[in-house]
Protein backbone atom coordinates (compact mmCIF):
# COMPACT_ATOMS: atom_id res chain seq x y z
CA UNK A 1 0.00 0.00 0.00
CA UNK A 2 1.44 3.19 -1.00
CA UNK A 3 0.68 5.74 1.83
CA UNK A 4 1.16 9.38 -0.45
CA UNK A 5 1.72 10.38 -3.93
CA UNK A 6 2.76 13.68 -2.39
CA UNK A 7 3.23 15.33 1.02
CA UNK A 8 0.53 17.49 2.31
CA UNK A 9 2.17 20.80 1.87
CA UNK A 10 2.97 19.96 -2.08
CA UNK A 11 -0.37 20.48 -3.63
CA UNK A 12 -1.06 23.59 -5.45
CA UNK A 13 -2.93 24.13 -8.25
CA UNK A 14 -0.65 22.15 -10.89
CA UNK A 15 -2.21 19.10 -9.54
CA UNK A 16 -5.89 20.13 -10.03
CA UNK A 17 -7.62 16.72 -11.68
CA UNK A 18 -4.82 14.33 -10.37
CA UNK A 19 -5.76 11.35 -8.35
CA UNK A 20 -3.60 11.75 -5.15
CA UNK A 21 -2.87 9.99 -2.18
CA UNK A 22 -1.68 11.43 1.29
CA UNK A 23 -1.12 10.48 4.99
CA UNK A 24 -0.67 12.43 7.89
CA UNK A 25 -1.93 13.63 11.30
CA UNK A 26 -4.98 15.03 11.67
CA UNK A 27 -4.85 18.81 12.40
CA UNK A 28 -8.19 20.47 12.87
CA UNK A 29 -12.06 19.12 11.30
CA UNK A 30 -15.01 20.87 11.23
CA UNK A 31 -18.13 18.63 10.98
CA UNK A 32 -20.81 20.76 8.44
CA UNK A 33 -23.53 17.94 9.60
CA UNK A 34 -22.66 15.66 6.83
CA UNK A 35 -19.92 17.38 4.80
CA UNK A 36 -16.31 17.05 7.05
CA UNK A 37 -13.14 18.87 6.08
CA UNK A 38 -10.10 17.49 7.27
CA UNK A 39 -6.95 19.66 7.55
CA UNK A 40 -4.27 16.88 7.00
CA UNK A 41 -0.65 17.66 7.99
CA UNK A 42 2.58 16.00 7.84
CA UNK A 43 6.20 17.40 8.08
CA UNK A 44 5.97 19.75 5.03
CA UNK A 45 2.54 21.21 5.90
CA UNK A 46 -1.12 21.10 5.21
CA UNK A 47 -3.64 20.24 3.09
CA UNK A 48 -7.73 20.60 3.32
CA UNK A 49 -9.82 17.23 2.41
CA UNK A 50 -13.19 17.82 1.77
CA UNK A 51 -15.31 14.32 2.28
CA UNK A 52 -18.50 14.22 1.22
CA UNK A 53 -20.65 11.33 1.82
CA UNK A 54 -22.17 11.77 -1.95
CA UNK A 55 -18.96 10.88 -3.51
CA UNK A 56 -17.62 8.47 -0.79
CA UNK A 57 -20.30 7.30 1.79
CA UNK A 58 -17.72 4.89 3.81
CA UNK A 59 -15.20 7.76 4.20
CA UNK A 60 -18.20 9.55 5.90
CA UNK A 61 -17.78 7.17 9.35
CA UNK A 62 -14.05 7.20 9.61
CA UNK A 63 -13.57 11.13 9.09
CA UNK A 64 -16.15 11.32 11.71
CA UNK A 65 -14.79 9.34 14.44
CA UNK A 66 -11.34 9.71 13.87
CA UNK A 67 -9.96 12.26 16.90
CA UNK A 68 -7.90 15.52 16.04
CA UNK A 69 -4.25 14.20 15.57
CA UNK A 70 -5.18 10.79 14.64
CA UNK A 71 -3.42 9.56 11.30
CA UNK A 72 -4.95 9.70 8.21
CA UNK A 73 -4.81 8.02 4.68
CA UNK A 74 -6.70 9.52 1.84
CA UNK A 75 -7.31 8.43 -1.68
CA UNK A 76 -9.29 11.19 -3.69
CA UNK A 77 -8.88 13.83 -6.57
CA UNK A 78 -7.04 17.49 -6.48
CA UNK A 79 -9.66 19.83 -7.16
CA UNK A 80 -9.87 23.69 -7.45
CA UNK A 81 -11.79 25.63 -4.43
CA UNK A 82 -14.68 27.83 -5.33
CA UNK A 83 -13.56 31.62 -5.41
CA UNK A 84 -15.19 32.54 -1.99
CA UNK A 85 -13.16 29.35 -0.32
CA UNK A 86 -9.62 30.08 -1.21
CA UNK A 87 -7.17 30.09 2.11
CA UNK A 88 -4.54 32.59 0.72
CA UNK A 89 -3.27 31.80 4.65
CA UNK A 90 -2.40 28.63 3.41
CA UNK A 91 0.82 27.29 0.99
CA UNK A 92 -1.77 24.76 -0.52
CA UNK A 93 -4.87 27.02 0.28
CA UNK A 94 -6.03 27.23 -3.90
CA UNK A 95 -6.98 23.47 -3.86
CA UNK A 96 -8.30 20.71 -1.66
CA UNK A 97 -8.95 16.87 -1.96
CA UNK A 98 -12.07 15.28 -2.80
CA UNK A 99 -11.97 12.62 -0.46
CA UNK A 100 -12.48 8.88 -2.20
CA UNK A 101 -11.37 6.43 0.35
CA UNK A 102 -10.14 7.55 3.71
CA UNK A 103 -8.34 5.06 6.23
CA UNK A 104 -7.81 6.07 10.22
CA UNK A 105 -3.99 4.27 10.45
CA UNK A 106 -3.44 4.99 14.10
CA UNK A 107 -5.96 6.29 16.69
CA UNK A 108 -5.23 9.10 19.07
CA UNK A 109 -6.48 9.58 22.66
CA UNK A 110 -8.16 12.55 23.37
CA UNK A 111 -4.85 15.28 23.91
CA UNK A 112 -3.68 16.16 26.98
CA UNK A 113 -3.25 20.04 25.52
CA UNK A 114 -4.08 21.81 22.44
CA UNK A 115 -0.87 22.14 20.17
CA UNK A 116 -1.48 25.30 19.48
CA UNK A 117 -1.90 26.57 23.18
CA UNK A 118 0.38 29.18 24.46
CA UNK A 119 -0.21 28.37 27.92
CA UNK A 120 0.29 24.90 28.45
CA UNK A 121 2.79 23.94 31.17
CA UNK A 122 6.07 22.86 29.90
CA UNK A 123 6.93 20.06 31.45
CA UNK A 124 3.20 18.75 30.27
CA UNK A 125 4.73 19.76 26.87
CA UNK A 126 8.16 17.59 27.47
CA UNK A 127 5.82 14.82 28.88
CA UNK A 128 4.76 14.02 25.73
CA UNK A 129 7.25 15.63 23.53
CA UNK A 130 6.10 13.53 20.52
CA UNK A 131 2.67 15.22 20.77
CA UNK A 132 4.91 18.54 21.23
CA UNK A 133 7.44 18.50 18.26
CA UNK A 134 4.28 18.69 16.11
CA UNK A 135 4.04 21.81 16.43
CA UNK A 136 4.58 24.20 13.81
CA UNK A 137 7.75 26.23 16.14
CA UNK A 138 9.58 23.32 17.34
CA UNK A 139 9.34 22.06 13.61
CA UNK A 140 11.43 25.39 12.64
CA UNK A 141 13.68 25.07 15.63
CA UNK A 142 14.70 21.37 14.58
CA UNK A 143 14.97 22.33 10.85
CA UNK A 144 17.26 25.15 11.77
CA UNK A 145 19.18 23.50 13.38
CA UNK A 146 19.71 20.56 11.27
CA UNK A 147 20.65 23.00 8.68
CA UNK A 148 23.01 24.76 11.12
CA UNK A 149 25.12 21.47 11.05
CA UNK A 150 24.51 20.64 7.71
CA UNK A 151 25.88 23.86 7.12
CA UNK A 152 28.65 23.44 8.81
CA UNK A 153 29.50 20.19 7.88
CA UNK A 154 30.11 21.05 4.52
CA UNK A 155 31.71 24.29 5.37
CA UNK A 156 34.39 22.22 7.50
CA UNK A 157 34.70 19.78 5.18
CA UNK A 158 35.38 21.93 2.30
CA UNK A 159 38.71 23.46 4.15
CA UNK A 160 39.98 19.84 4.63
CA UNK A 161 38.61 19.30 8.20
CA UNK A 162 38.03 15.58 9.51
CA UNK A 163 35.35 14.47 11.52
CA UNK A 164 36.26 12.66 14.11
CA UNK A 165 34.85 11.05 17.83
CA UNK A 166 36.20 10.77 20.88
CA UNK A 167 35.57 9.16 23.71
CA UNK A 168 32.18 9.36 26.50
CA UNK A 169 33.20 7.16 28.98
CA UNK A 170 36.87 8.78 29.59
CA UNK A 171 38.75 10.84 32.23
CA UNK A 172 37.84 14.18 33.62
CA UNK A 173 38.35 17.37 31.28
CA UNK A 174 37.84 20.05 33.27
CA UNK A 175 36.17 22.64 31.99
CA UNK A 176 35.55 24.66 35.21
CA UNK A 177 32.92 22.66 35.90
CA UNK A 178 31.85 19.40 38.05
CA UNK A 179 32.03 16.49 36.17
CA UNK A 180 29.68 13.71 35.76
CA UNK A 181 30.95 10.38 37.20
CA UNK A 182 29.86 6.38 36.07
CA UNK A 183 30.96 4.16 38.24
CA UNK A 184 33.23 1.09 36.42
CA UNK A 185 31.46 -2.17 37.16
CA UNK A 186 35.00 -3.84 36.10
CA UNK A 187 36.89 -1.96 38.32
CA UNK A 188 35.36 -1.13 41.16
CA UNK A 189 35.77 2.14 42.94
CA UNK A 190 36.70 3.52 40.17
CA UNK A 191 34.90 5.95 37.69
CA UNK A 192 35.02 7.12 34.08
CA UNK A 193 34.25 11.12 33.62
CA UNK A 194 31.68 12.36 31.04
CA UNK A 195 33.54 14.52 28.84
CA UNK A 196 32.89 18.28 29.67
CA UNK A 197 34.48 19.01 26.52
CA UNK A 198 36.64 16.81 23.58
CA UNK A 199 39.47 19.24 24.57
CA UNK A 200 42.25 16.91 25.25
CA UNK A 201 41.12 14.63 22.50
CA UNK A 202 41.20 16.93 20.31
CA UNK A 203 44.62 18.08 21.29
CA UNK A 204 45.71 14.26 21.19
CA UNK A 205 44.10 14.06 17.59
CA UNK A 206 46.61 17.30 16.06
CA UNK A 207 49.72 15.53 18.61
CA UNK A 208 48.57 12.30 15.63
CA UNK A 209 49.07 14.00 13.00
CA UNK A 210 45.52 14.77 12.22
CA UNK A 211 45.63 18.72 11.25
CA UNK A 212 42.21 19.52 10.61
CA UNK A 213 39.65 17.57 13.10
CA UNK A 214 35.60 18.86 14.09
CA UNK A 215 33.51 17.07 16.18
CA UNK A 216 29.54 18.01 16.72
CA UNK A 217 29.81 16.90 20.01
CA UNK A 218 27.74 16.32 23.35
CA UNK A 219 29.37 17.79 26.52
CA UNK A 220 28.46 17.10 29.76
CA UNK A 221 28.65 19.58 32.86
CA UNK A 222 26.96 18.64 36.07
CA UNK A 223 26.71 22.29 37.09
CA UNK A 224 22.92 23.77 38.58
CA UNK A 225 20.65 24.06 35.42
CA UNK A 226 20.19 27.89 34.61
CA UNK A 227 17.89 29.10 31.98
CA UNK A 228 20.18 28.70 29.60
CA UNK A 229 22.64 25.81 30.06
CA UNK A 230 21.51 21.99 29.96
CA UNK A 231 23.87 18.97 32.09
CA UNK A 232 24.04 17.99 28.31
CA UNK A 233 24.72 20.34 25.14
CA UNK A 234 26.24 19.87 21.78
CA UNK A 235 29.41 22.61 20.79
CA UNK A 236 31.01 22.14 17.30
CA UNK A 237 34.76 21.50 18.30
CA UNK A 238 37.17 22.51 16.47
CA UNK A 239 41.05 22.52 16.07
CA UNK A 240 44.07 23.08 13.30
CA UNK A 241 47.26 21.99 13.62
CA UNK A 242 50.14 25.04 12.32
CA UNK A 243 47.83 28.20 13.43
CA UNK A 244 48.15 31.25 14.91
CA UNK A 245 44.91 32.98 16.61
CA UNK A 246 43.93 34.78 13.98
CA UNK A 247 44.16 31.67 11.44
CA UNK A 248 40.97 30.15 13.78
CA UNK A 249 38.98 33.68 14.32
CA UNK A 250 39.28 33.72 10.38
CA UNK A 251 37.93 30.26 10.23
CA UNK A 252 34.88 30.60 12.75
CA UNK A 253 34.27 34.38 11.69
CA UNK A 254 34.16 32.87 7.89
CA UNK A 255 31.49 30.02 8.94
CA UNK A 256 29.41 32.76 11.28
CA UNK A 257 29.39 34.63 7.96
CA UNK A 258 28.33 31.87 6.07
CA UNK A 259 25.56 30.53 8.69
CA UNK A 260 23.63 33.69 8.70
CA UNK A 261 23.90 34.48 5.23
CA UNK A 262 22.11 31.13 4.40
CA UNK A 263 20.22 31.00 7.14
CA UNK A 264 18.70 34.78 8.12
CA UNK A 265 19.65 35.86 4.87
CA UNK A 266 22.19 39.12 6.76
CA UNK A 267 25.29 39.57 5.29
CA UNK A 268 27.25 40.44 8.14
CA UNK A 269 29.76 43.14 8.42
CA UNK A 270 33.42 41.93 7.78
CA UNK A 271 35.94 41.82 9.97
CA UNK A 272 34.31 41.20 13.22
CA UNK A 273 35.33 44.32 15.83
CA UNK A 274 38.05 42.50 18.22
CA UNK A 275 38.21 44.04 21.41
CA UNK A 276 40.85 43.30 24.22
CA UNK A 277 39.50 41.84 27.40
CA UNK A 278 40.85 44.91 29.03
CA UNK A 279 39.19 47.29 27.19
CA UNK A 280 35.67 45.57 26.98
CA UNK A 281 35.61 45.34 30.94
CA UNK A 282 36.47 49.25 30.79
CA UNK A 283 34.43 50.21 28.04
CA UNK A 284 31.03 48.23 28.78
CA UNK A 285 31.77 46.51 32.07
CA UNK A 286 31.46 42.73 30.36
CA UNK A 287 33.54 40.37 28.93
CA UNK A 288 30.62 40.02 26.49
CA UNK A 289 29.53 43.01 25.55
CA UNK A 290 26.28 43.57 23.40
CA UNK A 291 27.04 46.02 20.90
CA UNK A 292 23.80 46.71 19.22
CA UNK A 293 23.72 50.00 21.36
CA UNK A 294 26.13 52.25 23.30
CA UNK A 295 25.46 52.91 26.85
CA UNK A 296 29.85 53.52 27.03
CA UNK A 297 31.16 53.81 30.54
CA UNK A 298 33.91 56.36 31.04
CA UNK A 299 36.12 56.39 33.79
CA UNK A 300 35.25 59.70 35.64
CA UNK A 301 37.67 59.18 38.44
CA UNK A 302 39.81 61.98 38.09
CA UNK A 303 37.03 64.63 37.20
CA UNK A 304 35.79 64.16 40.99
CA UNK A 305 38.95 63.77 42.70
CA UNK A 306 38.18 66.73 44.28
CA UNK A 307 34.81 66.25 45.32
CA UNK A 308 33.74 66.48 49.02
CA UNK A 309 31.24 63.13 48.67
CA UNK A 310 32.02 60.69 50.90
CA UNK A 311 30.83 57.89 48.30
CA UNK A 312 33.22 58.84 45.72
CA UNK A 313 35.87 60.21 48.44
CA UNK A 314 36.00 56.88 50.27
CA UNK A 315 35.93 54.70 46.80
CA UNK A 316 39.10 56.82 45.01
CA UNK A 317 40.80 56.73 48.78
CA UNK A 318 40.65 52.75 49.08
CA UNK A 319 42.51 52.68 45.70
CA UNK A 320 38.75 52.28 43.26
CA UNK A 321 37.63 54.08 40.84
CA UNK A 322 33.82 56.39 40.12
CA UNK A 323 32.99 55.44 36.41
CA UNK A 324 29.63 56.66 34.41
CA UNK A 325 27.34 55.92 31.64
CA UNK A 326 24.87 58.03 29.79
CA UNK A 327 21.10 56.62 29.65
CA UNK A 328 19.51 58.45 26.20
CA UNK A 329 15.71 59.45 26.97
CA UNK A 330 16.22 58.62 31.11
CA UNK A 331 16.13 61.88 32.72
CA UNK A 332 12.31 61.15 32.60
CA UNK A 333 12.79 58.42 35.04
CA UNK A 334 10.70 58.67 38.20
CA UNK A 335 11.89 58.64 41.77
CA UNK A 336 10.35 55.19 42.29
CA UNK A 337 12.36 54.06 39.18
CA UNK A 338 15.46 55.37 40.35
CA UNK A 339 15.24 54.11 43.76
CA UNK A 340 14.57 50.37 41.68
CA UNK A 341 17.72 51.22 39.86
CA UNK A 342 20.01 51.67 42.85
CA UNK A 343 18.57 48.85 44.34
CA UNK A 344 19.06 46.90 41.09
CA UNK A 345 23.24 47.83 41.65
CA UNK A 346 22.72 46.83 45.13
CA UNK A 347 21.40 43.06 43.85
CA UNK A 348 25.56 43.20 41.85
CA UNK A 349 26.78 43.90 45.01
CA UNK A 350 27.07 48.11 44.79
CA UNK A 351 26.67 50.32 47.25
CA UNK A 352 23.84 52.08 45.29
CA UNK A 353 23.46 54.73 41.87
CA UNK A 354 24.43 57.86 42.10
CA UNK A 355 22.78 60.02 39.24
CA UNK A 356 22.18 63.10 37.60
CA UNK A 357 19.28 63.61 35.42
CA UNK A 358 19.60 66.51 32.23
CA UNK A 359 16.57 68.08 32.03
CA UNK A 360 15.47 69.50 28.96
CA UNK A 361 16.45 73.53 29.08
CA UNK A 362 19.88 72.46 30.53
CA UNK A 363 18.97 72.05 33.84
CA UNK A 364 20.68 69.40 35.97
CA UNK A 365 18.74 67.39 38.97
CA UNK A 366 20.71 65.01 41.14
CA UNK A 367 21.07 64.62 44.90
CA UNK A 368 25.12 64.45 44.85
CA UNK A 369 24.77 68.04 42.89
CA UNK A 370 25.54 69.80 45.89
CA UNK A 371 28.71 67.74 46.05
CA UNK A 372 30.14 68.56 42.83
CA UNK A 373 30.90 71.98 41.00
CA UNK A 374 29.77 73.41 37.96
CA UNK A 375 33.21 72.52 35.98
CA UNK A 376 33.18 68.67 37.42
CA UNK A 377 29.17 68.36 36.67
CA UNK A 378 29.99 69.62 33.40
CA UNK A 379 33.34 67.78 32.55
CA UNK A 380 30.79 63.89 33.49
CA UNK A 381 28.29 64.63 31.18
CA UNK A 382 30.81 65.73 28.46
CA UNK A 383 32.88 62.63 29.21
CA UNK A 384 29.79 60.47 29.16
CA UNK A 385 28.09 62.45 25.94
CA UNK A 386 25.36 62.94 28.10
CA UNK A 387 22.65 65.18 26.25
CA UNK A 388 19.09 67.08 27.08
CA UNK A 389 17.14 64.20 28.37
CA UNK A 390 19.20 61.84 29.12
CA UNK A 391 20.19 60.36 32.52
CA UNK A 392 24.37 60.05 33.93
CA UNK A 393 24.20 56.90 36.02
CA UNK A 394 27.41 56.67 38.12
CA UNK A 395 29.19 54.21 40.04
CA UNK A 396 32.08 54.15 42.46
CA UNK A 397 33.67 51.28 44.80
CA UNK A 398 36.65 49.01 44.09
CA UNK A 399 37.37 48.67 40.23
CA UNK A 400 35.53 44.54 40.25
CA UNK A 401 32.72 46.08 41.77
CA UNK A 402 32.07 49.31 39.56
CA UNK A 403 32.67 46.76 36.52
CA UNK A 404 29.74 44.60 37.40
CA UNK A 405 27.23 47.04 38.37
CA UNK A 406 27.52 48.99 35.41
CA UNK A 407 28.38 45.69 33.40
CA UNK A 408 24.98 44.26 34.41
CA UNK A 409 23.15 48.17 33.95
CA UNK A 410 23.92 48.26 30.56
CA UNK A 411 21.79 45.27 29.49
CA UNK A 412 19.25 46.40 31.86
CA UNK A 413 18.91 50.09 30.99
CA UNK A 414 18.92 48.86 26.94
CA UNK A 415 15.95 46.23 27.85
CA UNK A 416 13.96 48.76 29.72
CA UNK A 417 14.35 51.52 27.36
CA UNK A 418 14.46 49.51 23.64
CA UNK A 419 17.77 50.78 22.69
CA UNK A 420 18.76 47.42 20.59
CA UNK A 421 17.37 47.45 17.06
CA UNK A 422 15.93 44.12 16.95
CA UNK A 423 16.35 43.64 13.57
CA UNK A 424 20.61 44.13 14.22
CA UNK A 425 23.46 41.54 15.34
CA UNK A 426 26.39 42.61 17.17
CA UNK A 427 29.20 40.38 16.36
CA UNK A 428 32.76 40.82 18.01
CA UNK A 429 35.86 38.78 19.78
CA UNK A 430 36.89 38.91 22.85
CA UNK A 431 40.79 38.44 22.73
CA UNK A 432 43.66 38.69 25.60
CA UNK A 433 41.92 37.42 28.18
CA UNK A 434 44.37 37.19 31.35
CA UNK A 435 45.25 33.56 31.95
CA UNK A 436 44.89 32.95 35.45
CA UNK A 437 42.71 34.26 37.82
CA UNK A 438 42.53 34.47 41.86
CA UNK A 439 40.31 32.18 43.18
CA UNK A 440 39.36 33.60 46.69
CA UNK A 441 37.63 30.73 47.97
CA UNK A 442 40.29 28.58 46.99
CA UNK A 443 43.13 30.62 47.79
CA UNK A 444 44.85 29.74 44.25
CA UNK A 445 45.30 30.48 40.60
CA UNK A 446 43.30 29.08 38.47
CA UNK A 447 42.77 29.11 34.80
CA UNK A 448 40.21 31.58 33.12
CA UNK A 449 39.73 29.37 30.54
CA UNK A 450 41.17 25.91 30.35
CA UNK A 451 44.75 24.66 31.30
CA UNK A 452 45.72 24.01 28.54
CA UNK A 453 45.24 27.40 26.82
CA UNK A 454 48.80 29.27 25.52
CA UNK A 455 50.19 32.55 27.65
CA UNK A 456 50.95 35.30 25.03
CA UNK A 457 54.75 34.78 24.04
CA UNK A 458 55.82 37.81 25.83
CA UNK A 459 54.25 36.74 29.02
CA UNK A 460 55.51 33.69 29.57
CA UNK A 461 58.57 34.47 31.56
CA UNK A 462 56.29 36.14 34.05
CA UNK A 463 54.24 32.29 35.11
CA UNK A 464 56.19 32.28 38.36
CA UNK A 465 56.06 36.06 39.30
CA UNK A 466 53.44 37.88 38.21
CA UNK A 467 50.41 35.09 37.11
CA UNK A 468 47.83 37.92 37.07
CA UNK A 469 49.69 40.08 34.55
CA UNK A 470 49.79 37.24 32.00
CA UNK A 471 47.64 37.40 28.74
CA UNK A 472 46.63 34.10 27.23
CA UNK A 473 45.87 33.28 23.84
CA UNK A 474 42.21 32.70 24.43
CA UNK A 475 39.23 34.68 22.75
CA UNK A 476 35.38 34.28 22.87
CA UNK A 477 33.00 34.97 19.87
CA UNK A 478 30.02 36.94 21.22
CA UNK A 479 26.82 37.65 19.52
CA UNK A 480 24.04 40.04 20.80
CA UNK A 481 25.87 39.88 24.37
CA UNK A 482 26.08 35.84 24.74
CA UNK A 483 29.22 34.40 24.29
CA UNK A 484 28.75 31.76 21.77
CA UNK A 485 32.13 30.27 21.87
CA UNK A 486 35.11 30.40 23.48
CA UNK A 487 38.87 28.90 22.41
CA UNK A 488 42.41 29.31 22.38
CA UNK A 489 45.91 28.59 20.96
CA UNK A 490 47.55 25.76 23.07
CA UNK A 491 50.56 25.12 25.13
CA UNK A 492 52.85 23.07 22.76
CA UNK A 493 55.42 21.93 25.04
CA UNK A 494 55.52 19.54 27.84
CA UNK A 495 58.10 21.94 29.94
CA UNK A 496 55.47 25.08 29.71
CA UNK A 497 52.38 22.61 30.52
CA UNK A 498 54.24 21.58 33.68
CA UNK A 499 54.88 25.23 34.49
CA UNK A 500 50.93 26.00 34.22
CA UNK A 501 49.84 23.02 36.20
CA UNK A 502 52.40 23.92 38.94
CA UNK A 503 50.90 27.89 39.20
CA UNK A 504 47.58 26.33 39.27
CA UNK A 505 48.70 24.30 42.52
CA UNK A 506 49.40 20.76 40.79
CA UNK A 507 52.03 18.98 42.42
CA UNK A 508 54.53 16.69 39.73
CA UNK A 509 52.57 13.52 41.22
CA UNK A 510 49.22 15.28 40.57
CA UNK A 511 49.53 16.69 37.43
CA UNK A 512 51.23 13.54 36.27
CA UNK A 513 48.45 11.12 37.64
CA UNK A 514 45.61 13.42 36.26
CA UNK A 515 46.94 14.36 32.94
CA UNK A 516 49.91 11.95 32.08
CA UNK A 517 48.10 11.13 29.27
CA UNK A 518 48.69 14.74 27.62
CA UNK A 519 52.19 15.41 28.65
CA UNK A 520 53.18 11.81 27.78
CA UNK A 521 52.24 13.26 23.78
CA UNK A 522 53.39 16.46 24.14
CA UNK A 523 57.15 14.85 24.79
CA UNK A 524 57.07 13.10 21.31
CA UNK A 525 56.67 16.30 19.44
CA UNK A 526 53.61 18.73 19.30
CA UNK A 527 53.14 20.76 16.45
CA UNK A 528 51.49 24.53 17.83
CA UNK A 529 47.84 24.04 17.66
CA UNK A 530 44.52 25.79 19.00
CA UNK A 531 40.38 25.48 17.88
CA UNK A 532 37.19 26.56 19.19
CA UNK A 533 34.12 25.41 20.58
CA UNK A 534 31.06 27.40 18.98
CA UNK A 535 27.64 26.16 20.99
CA UNK A 536 25.60 24.89 18.62
CA UNK A 537 22.05 25.15 20.51
CA UNK A 538 23.14 28.80 21.29
CA UNK A 539 23.57 29.63 18.01
CA UNK A 540 20.34 27.82 16.61
CA UNK A 541 18.53 29.95 19.77
CA UNK A 542 20.11 33.26 17.84
CA UNK A 543 18.18 32.16 14.67
CA UNK A 544 15.51 30.98 15.79
CA UNK A 545 14.86 34.29 17.72
CA UNK A 546 14.31 32.58 21.00
CA UNK A 547 15.16 32.98 24.84
CA UNK A 548 15.20 29.42 25.78
CA UNK A 549 17.19 26.35 25.05
CA UNK A 550 14.81 23.96 25.68
CA UNK A 551 12.70 25.48 22.29
CA UNK A 552 16.13 24.70 20.30
CA UNK A 553 16.64 20.76 21.94
CA UNK A 554 14.32 18.35 20.88
CA UNK A 555 14.65 16.52 24.45
CA UNK A 556 15.55 18.85 27.12
CA UNK A 557 15.76 18.82 30.77
CA UNK A 558 14.25 20.93 33.00
CA UNK A 559 15.23 22.14 36.24
CA UNK A 560 16.77 20.68 38.41
CA UNK A 561 18.57 18.50 35.39
CA UNK A 562 14.95 16.38 35.56
CA UNK A 563 13.75 14.53 32.45
CA UNK A 564 10.19 15.06 32.75
CA UNK A 565 10.15 12.36 29.35
CA UNK A 566 11.39 9.15 30.59
CA UNK A 567 11.54 10.58 34.24
CA UNK A 568 15.16 10.25 34.77
CA UNK A 569 17.46 10.25 36.96
CA UNK A 570 15.06 7.35 38.17
CA UNK A 571 16.44 4.88 41.05
CA UNK A 572 19.18 2.64 40.44
CA UNK A 573 18.07 -1.14 41.53
CA UNK A 574 19.49 -2.77 44.81
CA UNK A 575 21.02 -5.15 41.71
CA UNK A 576 22.80 -2.41 39.99
CA UNK A 577 24.55 -0.99 42.79
CA UNK A 578 25.58 -4.50 43.65
CA UNK A 579 27.21 -4.80 40.44
CA UNK A 580 29.09 -1.55 41.11
CA UNK A 581 30.19 -2.44 44.36
CA UNK A 582 28.27 -0.07 45.92
CA UNK A 583 26.13 -0.08 49.06
CA UNK A 584 22.47 0.37 48.14
CA UNK A 585 21.75 3.85 49.22
CA UNK A 586 18.34 4.31 51.29
CA UNK A 587 15.12 5.21 48.89
CA UNK A 588 13.92 8.98 49.66
CA UNK A 589 10.56 9.55 49.80
CA UNK A 590 8.83 10.29 46.29
CA UNK A 591 8.51 14.24 47.33
CA UNK A 592 12.03 14.46 47.97
CA UNK A 593 13.40 12.82 44.71
CA UNK A 594 11.98 15.51 42.07
N1 LIG B 1 37.11 23.23 25.17
C1 LIG B 1 36.73 24.62 25.17
C2 LIG B 1 35.31 24.78 25.70
O1 LIG B 1 34.56 23.83 25.75
C3 LIG B 1 36.76 25.24 23.83
C4 LIG B 1 38.11 25.28 23.23
O2 LIG B 1 39.06 25.71 23.89
O3 LIG B 1 38.22 24.89 22.06
O4 LIG B 1 34.91 25.88 26.03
Amino acid sequence: MSYRTHQCGEFSADAIGAEVIASGWTARKRDHGGLVFIDLRDRSGMVQLVIDPDVAPAALAVAQSARVESVLRAEGTVVARSPETVNPNMATGAVEIMVSALEELAPSDPLPFQLDDEGVDESLRIRHRALDLRRDELQRNLHVRFRVTQLIRRYLEERGFWELETPILTKSTPEGARDFVVPARLSPGAVYALPQSPQLFKQLYMMGGCERYYQIARCFRDEAQRADRQLEFTQLDVEMSFVERDDVLDLAEGLYCHLWREIAGVELPQPFPRLTHAEAMLRYGSDKPDLRYGLEISDVSDVVRGSEFAVFKGALEGGGCVRALACPGAASLSRKDLDELAEFAKEWGGKGLAYLLLDLGGEVRSPIAKFLSPDEIAAIVAATGAGEGDAVFLAADQVAIVQRVLGALRPHLAERFELADPDAWSFLYVVDFPLFGWDEDEGRWVAEHHMFTAPRREDEDRIESDPGSVLSEAYDLVINGSEIASGSIRINRPDLQERVFRTVGFSAEEAEERFGFLLRALRYGAPPHGGIAPGIDRTVMLLVGTDSIRDVIAFPKIAGGFDPLTDAPSPASPEQWRDLGLPVPPTPPPAERA
